[in-house]
């Protein structure tokens, strides 16, 4: 296997790190790979690197002390696998940095000073520049040679109107503190916007489209002409959509309310709203699948947090239409958008007086190529395309380094 003209892509995450050797141009995956649990006391037997790739499933087992030992180890498997990456011509390696902050709106060369401006935005993602950092100085000691890109999850909202991405706070406080809504998810929502159009033979700059990127994390998104105009989450990935251990919108009160009558600091509720709220709050599960499993067996809590969840998704669809004046295309993504024909069904259903409307058939057919859900000749074209933010990283950062 030769690794030539391949990007490596590097997802850091506070416990884990996901990576794909990818070839940008023809979307080849070469390996992909995720080491997993680092930094947690586990067994010599636990499964905590695992690398598919020319020569199929390779593991390692046992404990991953931290993110350098992680990424050795994921390097080491390459080895196995017959790919030397520092001595095998990559292109790039593309790393996703989830905030960039008002500084980095677009694909950046990273340099030791990119590195440290990354850190330093670290108070507005706690839970994910830190890792991200960590994981770019690590990829840059292992491959010196190689250009390093950073991709900003941030990046596609920084256009935002001022309307859409200003909190009605003292403008003094947000001035000060870089207070505003940014939007993440954005490499997802860019890419497929863009497929839409492709699939479609559409030119972006004539649709107005909403997309729906529902994983673990989820976020909607509006955007018209390829631009995006509005999206769900905000000053941090906290805002908008139910998510699986995420709230998503809360009365800010709460958070004072908390404090006054239960004695929770800002961070107990916090560490709440981002860890044990949303689907995993309601309903103690956080996985759609086993959610919707706990539905069908007619768990009380579980179908009162599917309600909840298909309740926001439907309120952000409504003030999207709004806000576009009409829409040409909806789009499910990701891990739930992606797989669930039950939430696709209900996040639009009765909604044929705006031209909207979901055909059951095609819903619920098998697939996982990009396809239309909705009938022929509805008004509004209704897809689900399966995201591909590794594919866009590995070509965004392609094209920065020529
Ligand atoms: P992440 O945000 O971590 O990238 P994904 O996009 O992979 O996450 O989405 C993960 C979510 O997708 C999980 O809640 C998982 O249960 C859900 N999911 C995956 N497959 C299905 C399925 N067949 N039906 C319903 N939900 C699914």
């Amino acid at each position: 296997m030769t690794a030539a003209h391949c990007v490596l892509v590097i997802n850091t995450g506070s416990s884990s790190i996901k990576y794909q050797l990818l070839e940008p141009d023809s979307a080849e995956v070469r390996a992909a790979g995720m080491v997993s649990r680092i930094g947690e006391p586990v067994g010599a037997d636990t499964v905590t690197v695992e690398h598919r790739g020319a020569r199929g499933t390779l593991e390692h087992r046992g404990p991953v002390p931290d993110h350098g030992t992680g990424l050795r180890l994921a390097f080491e498997l390459f080895a196995r696998d017959g790919t030397d990456l520092a001595h095998a011509g990559l292109r790039a390696v593309g790393h996703r940095v989830v905030h960039g902050g008002e500084v980095f709106y677009r694909p950046t060369v990273i340099t030791d000073a990119v590195v440290e401006t990354i850190e330093q935005l670290s108070a507005l993602a706690p839970l994910h520049n830190p890792a991200n950092a960590v994981g770019i100085r690590y990829a840059r000691s292992l491959l010196p040679d190689t250009p390093q890109v950073a991709v900003f999850d941030t990046a596609f909202f920084h256009g935002l109107p001022d309307a859409a991405k200003t909190y009605a706070i003292d403008a003094s406080v947000a001035a000060a503190h870089g207070i505003r809504r940014y939007g993440f998810h954005g490499t997802s929502h860019e890419y497929v916007s863009g497929r839409v159009a492709e699939a479609l033979g559409r030119d972006p700059a004539t649709l107005r489209q909403i997309v729906l990127h529902l994983g673990n994390g989820a976020s909607a998104s509006a955007i018209r002409g390829g631009r995006a105009v509005d999206t769900s989450m905000g000053l941090t990935p906290l805002e908008g959509l139910v998510m699986g251990t995420r709230s998503g919108d809360i009365d800010p009160g709460i958070i004072a309310y908390l404090a006054r009558t239960a004695g929770m600091d800002v961070d107990a509720s916090y560490d709440m709203l981002n860890r044990n709220s949303g689907l995993e709050g309601l309903s103690g599960v956080n996985d759609f699948r086993a959610l919707q499993a706990a539905v069908e067996s007619g768990d009380a809590a579980a179908r009162l947090a599917y309600d909840v969840y298909v309740h926001r998704l439907r309120r952000y669809l409504g003030a999207y239409l709004v806000e576009l004046g009409g829409v040409d295309t909806i789009t499910f993504t990701a891990g739930v958008g992606e797989n669930s024909p039950a939430v696709r069904a209900d996040a639009l259903h009765g909604l044929e007086f705006l031209g909207i409307a979901v055909d059951s058939v095609r819903n619920t057919a098998k697939s996982s190529a990009a396809r239309i859900i909705s009938p022929d000749n509805s008004p509004v074209t209704v897809l689900v395309v399966p995201t591909n933010e590794e594919l866009a990283i590995a070509r965004a950062a392609a094209l920065l380094v020529g």
